[in-house]
């Protein structure tokens, strides 16, 4: 033990500091009047496995995050499913949520972004957003039974969906029209 010299006695400490804190070893040394060598020596020596430092996510620098950015800028990316990007950025469920996560916590992509499960409303809105079909013609089409209702959840939820491009006329016409009379009474 002699040749630790002043750290002798406070081997226990230093074990701890090196185990326990993420400290570099010429800090752990001055506090222990030992060169950064010595302390590097001894942590070899007695096998310690340091803590790895917490590091910030790099958003910039990962490209999981940058593909998500570069999806979420696309039009209407709210409506993009979760299973789409997931084939686009090539991830798991976990690491997307994971990265997903840290990019709204830092504002960095839309909040809204990354919700939809539905490849059907997808598909659906896919539809919509280009062709002028009926809201109906539309789920019959992907296999939705009420477009309907998905339309209205996402716009109580704040996504931004256009109006249909659809021409209503005639029977479907007064359909909304009363439809819209009664949601103005309610
Ligand atoms: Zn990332």
């Amino acid at each position: 033990m002699k040749r630790w010299g002043i750290l002798r006695g406070k081997e226990d400490n230093l074990v701890k500091g090196l185990e326990e804190t993420t400290l570099p070893f010429k800090k752990l040394g001055e506090r222990y009047g030992v060169s950064r060598q010595a302390v590097h020596a001894f942590s070899k020596r007695q096998g310690i496995k340091r803590p790895v430092k917490p590091r910030e996510h790099q958003t910039g620098e990962c490209r999981f995050c940058q593909k998500l950015i570069q999806i979420s800028k696309k039009p209407h990316s709210e409506f993009i499913s979760i299973h789409t990007i997931l084939k686009e950025i090539g991830a798991s469920r976990v690491k997307f949520l994971y990265h997903l996560q840290t990019l709204r916590d830092r504002g960095l992509v839309d909040e809204k972004f990354g919700r939809l499960h539905s490849k059907r409303a997808e598909k659906g809105y896919a539809i919509y957003f280009k062709k002028g079909l009926s809201i109906r013609m539309i789920g019959q089409k992907v296999g939705i039974k009420n477009f309907h209702s998905v339309i209205k959840k996402h716009r109580e939820l704040g996504w931004n969906v256009p109006p249909s491009l659809y021409a209503y006329g005639g029977r479907e016409r007064s359909r909304i029209k009363s439809e819209i009379h009664r949601r103005k009474q309610r």
